[in-house]
Formats: C-alpha cells, sequence, structure tokens
C-alpha cells in the first residue's frame, strides 16, 4: 500500500456544493466575456498536431536525439497535453521568458529568465521542438531560436498553441500552430493576466472591467 496507508485512511473529496473551490471558480468564471475555444476542441486538435509532428520526427530515424523546449510559464498546460501525445523518446529543457509582466495586456518587451534556465551548453546532434503558448509579436520565439540556433542543433522546429491574426505576424516563420486566433487578449489553458486565469481550461476573453486595471510602469 503507498506510503503505508489504508485505503479507508485516504481523505476522500467531499461533494462539489460544500468545496470552497467550487465557489471560487464559479467567481472566476463571472470575469469571462466569451469561451473563444474549449476544451473539447483544444484536446481534439492537439491530438491531431501531435500526430503531424510525431510523424515528422519520426522521420528523422530511431535514433534522433529529440528535445522539447517549453517556454513557461504560458505553455505548461499545452506542453504538458502535447508531449503526452507524442510517442518518442525525448528530454525536456524548460525556460523562461517573460514578456507581459503583471497585469499588462501589450508585451513589454521579451526577456529570457537567468534563473528558470535549463538549456544545456550545447544542442549538437539534437532535433529540437520550441513549445509556446501564442504568437503575438513574435519577438518571444524570435529571442529563443536566435539563442537555440547558437547551441548548434541538428535542427529546430516551433509550435505554438494559438497565433493571433495579427497583420505583422502573418509570415513570421512557425512549424506548427494549433489554433489562429482574433488579435485579443486571452487567457486560460496555461495563459495569464497577473499571474490568474492559467487554470481556467478553456481559451477565454475577459471582460473589459477585469482588464481595465492595466498599469504602465
Ligand atoms: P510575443 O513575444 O510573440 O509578442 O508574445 C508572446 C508572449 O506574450 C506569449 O508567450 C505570452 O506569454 C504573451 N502573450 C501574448 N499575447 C497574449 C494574450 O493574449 N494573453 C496572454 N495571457 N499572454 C499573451
Ligand atoms: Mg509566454
Amino acid at each position: 500500500m503507498p506510503f503505508g496507508r489504508e485505503p479507508s485512511s485516504i481523505p476522500q473529496p467531499g461533494p462539489l456544493s460544500s468545496n470552497p473551490a467550487t465557489a471560487t471558480l464559479a467567481r472566476m468564471k463571472q470575469d469571462i466575456r466569451e469561451v473563444l475555444i474549449g476544451r473539447g476542441a483544444i484536446a481534439d486538435r492537439i491530438r491531431a498536431l501531435a500526430d503531424q509532428i510525431a510523424a515528422d520526427l519520426a522521420g528523422l530515424g530511431d535514433n534522433a536525439e529529440i528535445t522539447i523546449i517549453p517556454i513557461l510559464t504560458g505553455s505548461f498546460i499545452f506542453v504538458a497535453d502535447l508531449i503526452r501525445e507524442l510517442p518518442l523518446k525525448m528530454q525536456i529543457r524548460l525556460i523562461s521568458v517573460s514578456s507581459y509582466p503583471g497585469m499588462s495586456t501589450t508585451s513589454k518587451g521579451a526577456r529570457l529568465s537567468e534563473q528558470l534556465n535549463q538549456l544545456p551548453t550545447s544542442l549538437t546532434g539534437r532535433h529540437v521542438l520550441i513549445v509556446d503558448d501564442i504568437l503575438d509579436s513574435g519577438q518571444t520565439l524570435r529571442l529563443v531560436t536566435d539563442v537555440i540556433q547558437r547551441l548548434e542543433p541538428a535542427s529546430v522546429r516551433t509550435c505554438v498553441l494559438l497565433r493571433k491574426q495579427r497583420p505583422e505576424i502573418k509570415h513570421f516563420p512557425v512549424n506548427y500552430v494549433c489554433f489562429d486566433i482574433p488579435d485579443e487578449f486571452v487567457v486560460g489553458f496555461g495563459l495569464d493576466y497577473n499571474d490568474y486565469y492559467r487554470n481556467l481550461p478553456d481559451i477565454v476573453a475577459l471582460r473589459s472591467e477585469v482588464l481595465e486595471t492595466e498599469t504602465v510602469s
């Protein structure tokens, strides 16, 4: 028995109505203006995209050395779902880039975090897949791709959950896109506003009153 526990001693969750977390989630849902992409559609699309990526990477041969580089924090739920649909031997190296600090809804310039950076000193011979949450201005992916290229990998591919329909990134090079969305600020499925709403299971737009508090620092 794990941890020496008897099954009867494992605490059971209470009924939903008496769970204080449920009330909090209901309050969070009041901030939603519109669900843009529901959890079912996200799951279906991730499976289809994973099949495509798996076929491409499997084509590199059985001995291909694959490294997945998720850009945190926004991609953590996407990448968790994606890699579990990729039946390939892989290493994961986390990095963090911040461009929308705190209550920002516009980019303040991409910066690679020094605290969270699991990049090796070399990626020679490895096939890299960079995974991000949103392609917005393209600054983040450009920065990360440049840093990765300097580590001399065998190949680099890029994958994003969302791409905003903005004229300036129409021709931005990206290998895999889960969804194209309108050019508006979204949260949920890993994406935040002031570090909240990441745990919403759908991709949603917030009501304008919720976003009105943006402070320019
Ligand atoms: P880019 O560098 O392409 O302008 O922006 C990419 C990063 O900005 C994303 O990884 C994400 O962290 C953040 N970002 C861009 N658009 C949005 C958005 O609509 N919602 C949220 N929560 N973050 C966004
Ligand atoms: Mg990000």
